[in-house]
């Protein structure tokens, strides 16, 4: 359990720069999840927190100690990464007390241990088991529990799940959150994948071209975006360059968006909405007063939700819905896309 401080951290790798200035504090017992576009350095800054690579510039403390000055093997850090390591010749049992075994803990005091974490992670029938007999999910869950083994200041995760099915990875999710929750170890999850991200953070940093475009909670990255590409990148939206003129209506494209009330009401000049999907709805053309008229170009079914694409002059919008009842318009129709700018966000310059 730790309090990391990271302040303009980079890495360079000749003249090409992996990571920018980044700056970061993490909280006692959080939940982050590093996410950004394959590239952007994730791995690069969970490898400098492991003291598995150096930064070129900037200063890392955890709980107040310089860990640049600490070599990895004594960082006492928790890592599992997307392939395993796991020795496939030892049993489960012997894999978890693997860590336990290298500080050098007595026999005794291991195999207690181990058999308490097999056990948090769900295993514990599995203990003698060899762990080359052992299921993709639970090889993870054996990862986790080795890593979790030696009780770490950190516990990094580099994409642990991407290989495995969706069921799985979702099941596997919510458990290594609890788990986290329960044992209040500071986690560090790397993700490209933006649902797992939102639905296991404590808070979100992502990352863009080495440098941290946002850091907040999953709302805060979902609602409120602070870039343009934070708002593509997070879910599906809708995003419109606009012009504001004071008391006016919002125009896009020629068009107007309706009138602003509050702040939005007082900007001027250009801008950028983002408007997410679900607050749009269409209606038949001519009855709901929207001067956005599009046509539909592609409708599916996402499970709980229709997600419908239109062509507006043009540009592509994407509207959801519940999928409570057939879609209303098919390809080929024409509808009207309405929104109310309570629901838009300005996105800031
Ligand atoms: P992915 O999701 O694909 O794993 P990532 O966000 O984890 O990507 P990193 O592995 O941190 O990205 O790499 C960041 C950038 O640094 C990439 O452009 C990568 O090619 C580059 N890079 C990483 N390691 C080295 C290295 N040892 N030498 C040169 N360039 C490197």
């Amino acid at each position: 359990m730790a309090q990391v401080s990271l302040s303009n951290i980079r890495r360079m790798y000749g003249e090409f720069t992996a990571l920018s200035d980044v700056t970061l504090e993490i909280g006692t017992g959080e939940f982050i999840c590093l996410l950004g576009p394959s590239g952007c350095g994730k791995t690069t800054l969970l490898r400098i927190l492991a003291g598995l690579e150096e930064t070129t510039a900037g200063d890392l403390f955890v709980d107040g100690t310089d860990f640049s000055k600490v070599p990895c093997h004594q960082r006492n850090i928790g890592m599992v990464f997307q392939s395993l390591a796991l020795f496939p010749h030892l049993s489960v049992g012997e894999n978890v007390a693997y860590g336990l075994d290298v500080r050098g803990i007595d026999k005794a005091t291991r195999h207690k241990r181990a058999e308490e974490l097999t056990a948090l992670v769900g295993l514990p029938g599995l203990f003698d088991r060899p762990v080359s007999a052992l299921s993709g999910g639970q090889r993870q869950r054996v990862a986790i529990a080795r890593a979790l083994a030696i009780e770490p200041v950190l516990f990094l995760m580099d994409e642990p799940f991407s290989a495995l099915d969706a069921g799985l990875r979702e099941h596997l999710q919510i458990e290594v959150k609890k788990l986290q929750r329960k044992l209040g170890v500071t986690t560090i999850f790397v993700t490209h994948d933006q649902n797992e991200a939102m639905s296991i953070a404590d808070r979100i940093v992502i990352l863009n071209n080495g440098v941290i475009e946002q850091a907040g909670t999953p709302t805060e990255v979902y609602a409120r975006p602070q870039s343009e590409f934070v708002a593509n990148f997070m879910g599906t939206n809708n995003v419109f360059d606009v012009e504001f003129t004071p008391g006016q209506d919002v125009m896009w494209n020629g068009i107007s968006l309706g009138r602003p009330t509050g702040t939005m009401a007082t900007l001027s000049g250009k801008g950028k909405l983002s408007v997410r999907p679900e607050y749009l709805r269409l209606a038949p053309v001519g009855s709901a007063g929207s001067q956005m008229v599009g046509t539909v170009e592609f409708v599916r079914l996402l499970g709980a939700s229709i997600e419908t694409e239109l062509n507006v002059d043009g540009h592509t919008i994407i509207d959801t819905m519940i999928s409570d009842r057939a879609p209303e318009f098919g390809e080929g129709d024409q509808a009207e896309v309405c929104f109310d700018l309570d629901h838009a966000w300005v996105i800031p310059s």
